[in-house]
């Protein structure tokens, strides 16, 4: 987002801002430059620590007021997505969500936003010519990740919020960590199930395989749907993206929302007994055969090569 961000700023020829919020964040800040922010607004504190909307929202809605961008940019996170609906709600202006591509008109210097629409069979553009700023949230990993420059210089401000926590309407009370799987967003190998899979049995079998290479499980939405495996798995137009150096899709079609979410990965190998399913005319490397009996026979493989 940052480097996108970048492009806009010089094609606008405008300066880019970060805005950096939460507790013993300074660190970022530094990084936020190096990936290409002219200015940083900086805000510290510990009710900042863990993520509430009310807070978060309170402090960017102050900001856009007082300096009134052009342009706002969120991650398409989950936090992002709910952070930018209150933000643009409250500052009364459009809101394009989970965007995939992004440029300026040659004409009128708006912003082009572009989404996939109606179950990703169109690709809206959307222009925000009447509210400020155009806002809108960013789909994770669409965009290349800039190269980190140290050498670039900018300024930070630290931003001081009156943020009395009895002024804020929700409490943390505990968190729950799930141990032992791998960050799907951040993996490089993605092992993912679909239908074929037949149930969450099948699913120990794709778990299998991932654990072998270091990697995470993804799911298609049919298989999240039947409840073999939970939705932060999900990948594709309504759940996750996802870029990593190899994904393997195991029972799964290759319907355009799946592909919406992993068509960027580097290399893709796909698993399906239906020599004909879409998912072959998009992978590198195709396995026609049952994957009851492949995915056994490739972690048994990979555990061998591996170790040797
Ligand atoms: P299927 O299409 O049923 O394919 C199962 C495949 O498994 C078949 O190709 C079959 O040949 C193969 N198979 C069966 N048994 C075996 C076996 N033993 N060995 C090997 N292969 C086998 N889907 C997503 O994935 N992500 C999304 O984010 C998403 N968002 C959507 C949003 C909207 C608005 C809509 C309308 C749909 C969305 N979908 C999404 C659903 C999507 O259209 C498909 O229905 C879904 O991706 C199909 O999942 P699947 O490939 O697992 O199942």
């Amino acid at each position: 987002m940052m480097g996108q961000g970048r492009k806009l700023a010089n094609e606008r020829r405008t300066s880019l801002t970060a805005c950096v919020l939460g507790q013993d964040v300074g660190h970022i800040t530094r990084e936020a430059i190096a990936y290409g922010a002219d200015r940083v607004f900086w805000a510290d504190d510990p009710v900042l620590g863990a993520y509430r909307t009310g807070p978060y929202a309170r402090i960017l809605v102050d900001l856009v007021r007082r300096f009134k961008p052009e342009i706002f940019l969120l991650g398409a996170s989950l936090r992002g997505r709910d952070l930018a609906s209150s933000v643009a709600a409250e500052l009364y202006t459009g809101l394009t969500a989970d965007c995939t591509g992004l440029e300026i008109d040659g004409e009128n210097g708006l912003l082009r936003q572009t989404r996939p629409a109606f179950g990703g069979n169109v690709l809206a553009t959307i222009l925000c010519s009447r509210f400020r700023p155009q806002m809108c949230t960013v789909r994770h990993r669409v965009f290349e990740m800039p190269v980190a420059d140290s050498s670039h210089h900018g300024k930070v401000i630290a931003i001081r919020g009156e943020l009395p926590e009895e002024q804020i309407a929700t409490r943390v009370l505990d968190f729950v960590v799930v141990h032992g799987e791998v960050n799907l967003a951040e993996a490089k190998i993605v092992v993912s199930g679909g239908r074929g899979t037949g149930g969450p049995k099948g699913f120990d079998l794709i778990r299998e395989l991932a654990n072998v290479l270091g990697g995470a499980v993804g799911a298609s939405r049919t298989a999240v749907d039947e409840g073999w495996i939970s939705y932060d798995h999900q990948i594709g137009q309504t759940g996750r993206t996802v870029r990593p150096d190899l994904y393997i899709a195991c029972g799964i079609s290759g319907s355009i929302q799946h592909l919406a979410g992993m068509s960027t990965s580097r290399v893709i190998v796909a698993v399906n007994k239906d020599p004909e399913a879409p998912i072959f005319r998009m992978a590198d490397y195709g396995i026609a055969g049952d994957l009851f009996q492949i995915v056994p026979a490739l972690t048994a493989q990979f555990k061998k090569k591996l170790k040797s």
